[in-house]
């Protein structure tokens, strides 16, 4: 195994940006989990498969993983989704189809296979309790769902996309409680995992507080 950072966390806490900055810094390789549950999202958003339907649907979904210019590129199917992967749409799909255990077995076998060949930061909302329970740093990061939705809303605004901050903080409620309440792999903090609630804290900071942690 190599050496294994998982982040976990809600809708929003920042994960991404924070385990990318991490991942460069540590020469690490980057593994965004979430981007794998919203290419089988996506996949079964275009075979209009109903609820009932994404265990047998999800099957016909090939996801694997490359890496160009040092960016995670995802593949379904041979093709790559990265452009149509980020929506509210397919955030949503992915919530309602990441509980199915078919889907999560599929994922999880991947994201196992590719943190036992490399060093890797991973983010997810199961990384530290399922996928990689022995990972050597586990950080839990969170904030408060106000302040998330604030750096959404912000997010979508500078691309120019018209957006409500109070549907927006709407969503991410729901998401999470989708999330957490779900029976298999629920989002939750692992026993050993460090809590980071980033509301009040800059992204350097948080980083900096997680490079910590893998000194320790
Ligand atoms: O992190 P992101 O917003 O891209 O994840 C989209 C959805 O994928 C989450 O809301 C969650 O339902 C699902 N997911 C998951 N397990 C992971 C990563 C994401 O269930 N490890």
């Amino acid at each position: 195994m190599g050496f294994n950072i998982a982040i976990d966390g809600p809708a929003g806490a920042g994960k991404s940006t924070i385990a990318r900055k991490i991942a460069a810094k540590k020469g690490y390789i980057y593994v965004d989990t979430g981007a794998m549950y919203r290419a089988m999202a996506l996949y079964l958003l275009r075979e209009k498969a109903a609820p009932d339907q994404i265990n047998e649907k999800c099957e016909g979904a090939d996801i694997t993983i490359g890496y160009e210019n040092g960016e995670q590129v995802v593949y379904l199917n041979g093709e790559n989704v990265n452009p149509y992967i980020r929506s509210e749409e397919v955030g949503r799909m992915a919530s309602v189809s990441s509980p199915n255990p078919r889907v999560r077995e599929k994922l999880t076998q991947l994201q196992q296979k590719l943190a036992a060949d490399a060093d890797v930061v991973m983010d997810g909302r199961d990384i530290g309790t399922c996928v990689l329970p022995g990972a050597q740093v586990k950080v839990y990061l969170t904030a408060d769902s106000h302040e998330r939705a604030l750096r959404r809303y912000k997010e979508l605004s500078d691309k120019g996309e018209a957006c409500d901050l109070a549907t927006i903080e709407r969503d991410i409620i729901e998401r999470d409680r989708q999330d957490m309440t779900r029976e298999i792999s629920p989002l939750m903090q692992a026993e050993d995992a460090v809590l980071i609630d980033s509301s009040h804290m800059s992204i350097d900071e948080v980083v900096e507080a997680v490079v910590a942690l893998c000194a320790t």
